[in-house]
């Protein structure tokens, strides 16, 4: 459920229409959806009701200061995985209590900066981590309440790049060091063991995995405990997957994922955490471009957006589908042709959709791309000396540039050259 819907025969993002934006802020754009954000968010808090929990957003997925704020006024925490987003969280307003590090390579500076900083936990994946954070904890005179991220071995089923569970992944411990690697900790006079920690990867589609992994969670907590150490919170990662082609995909819903979260480590008594990033922006986002040119090929038609892949790099990164909807509502009935669309970029990866069928377009004519809030604007860059698209936010009838375009003249600047130039 998002909230950009035809109205009048034009695209909306809730009662905004977004060739209004486009005409005053230029394209391309993202646009995210308030009521969208909130929706998500409150779903997946409420798929919990019953234990006592934190949703943490994966600040990663979408981190504008706007977004962030809109979240943590709900009362969402926050997962972080850098000294920047860290940073970025608090001036959000997100208190320390409710920020979760995660992350394979935390520096000494960042676990510095969020121990004095406050912080909820650390989730730590490695046991020259756990030497480092016991050793700056010491430093700084606090003791740090980690959680460790456990490996289970399990398959994602999901894109390689984004499988995270697997043995064979960077992630956590194995799960079969587990019980070595927490009596490391529990001797390391700094640290406070206090749960467990697992994520095994992004936009899974099936709730088996999860199933999976969460039972072998919930062995080990018993198994822990046994071994006297305390395990009283349970952060289970994010990952669940939202639908990209919404004609043919239904992912898991929420209150099953939920009900799953229950069935497997509920009877344990633990908090629960979850740390979704995709599932609340993903769909709350889109991104306006206009076409510049129609341009036959040898036998297609490609369509050239003012969007590129630096701009929004799933499809090139990922093979990710993206639904391309044009802004004015195309006629009932009328017969839609192949296109390849693609950016500008002097790359032949610059391409978001082989033979997508789409009503006729033509030059000017604007489309948006669907459920790009998530793993967009964050991962765009300048590359072709580009700039950074703008970001806005609507909210009921109102709407407001969350981050402006830079210009040319501040891209170049950021640049110096030396004295012997
Ligand atoms: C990326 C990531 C998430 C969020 O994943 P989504 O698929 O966006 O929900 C959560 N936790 C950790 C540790 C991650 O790396």
């Amino acid at each position: 459920m998002d909230h950009f819907l035809y109205r009048d025969g034009a695209l909306h993002a809730e009662d905004v229409p977004l060739a209004q934006i486009a005409a005053e802020v230029g394209t391309p754009f993202y646009v995210y959806s308030t009521a969208t954000l909130l929706r998500h968010f409150e779903v997946l808090d409420e798929a919990l009701n019953g234990m006592d929990h934190l949703v943490c957003y994966a600040m990663k997925a979408a981190s504008n200061q706007a977004i962030l704020k809109t979240l943590a006024q709900a009362g969402a925490g926050m997962d972080v995985v850098s000294g920047g987003e860290y940073l970025r969280a608090k001036a959000a307003g997100v208190p320390g209590d409710k920020i979760v590090f995660s992350g394979v390579g935390k520096t000494a500076d960042e676990i510095h900066m969020a121990l004095t900083g406050g912080i909820r936990q650390f989730n730590v994946e490695s046991e020259p981590e756990m030497e480092v954070l016991n050793r700056v904890a010491g430093e700084v005179g606090v003791i740090a309440p980690i959680t460790i991220r456990v490996n289970p071995d399990v398959d994602a089923k999901t894109h390689a790049k984004i499988a995270t569970g697997k043995s064979e992944n960077k992630f956590g411990i194995p799960i079969a060091r587990a019980r070595e690697v927490y009596a490391m900790a529990a001797a390391m006079a700094n640290l406070e063991v206090i749960g467990i920690d697992v994520h095994i990867g992004s936009q899974l589609t099936d709730l088996a995995p999860f199933e999976l992994a969460y039972q072998k969670v919930a062995e080990l907590t018993e198994t822990l405990r046994a071994d006297g150490h305390t395990i009283r919170r349970l952060d289970l990662g994010g990952g669940l997957g939202i639908p990209y082609a919404r004609s043919n995909e239904a992912p898991p819903l929420p209150k099953d994922y939920g009900d799953l979260i229950k069935r497997t480590v509920g009877h344990l008594g633990c908090e629960i955490e979850i740390e979704p990033g995709r599932l609340i922006a993903g769909n709350s986002g889109c991104m306006v471009s206009e076409v510049i040119y129609v341009k036959s090929g040898e036998g297609r038609d490609f369509l050239i957006l003012d969007g590129a892949m630096n701009d929004l790099i799933r499809p090139a990164m990922y093979e990710a589908h993206h639904d391309i909807v044009p802004v004015i509502e195309p006629a009932p009935g009328v017969e839609q042709v192949p296109y390849d669309i693609v950016g500008p970029v002097c790359e032949s990866g610059d391409t978001f959709a082989k033979q997508r069928m789409m009503p006729p377009l033509a030059a000017k004519d604007l489309v948006a791309f669907r459920s790009t809030g998530a793993y967009g604007a964050v991962m765009s860059s300048e590359y072709n000396t580009r700039p950074l698209i703008p970001e806005v936010l609507v909210k009921g009838d109102q709407y407001a540039v969350i981050r402006r375009r830079p210009t040319f003249d501040e891209m170049i600047n950021r640049d110096s050259i030396p004295e012997w130039l």
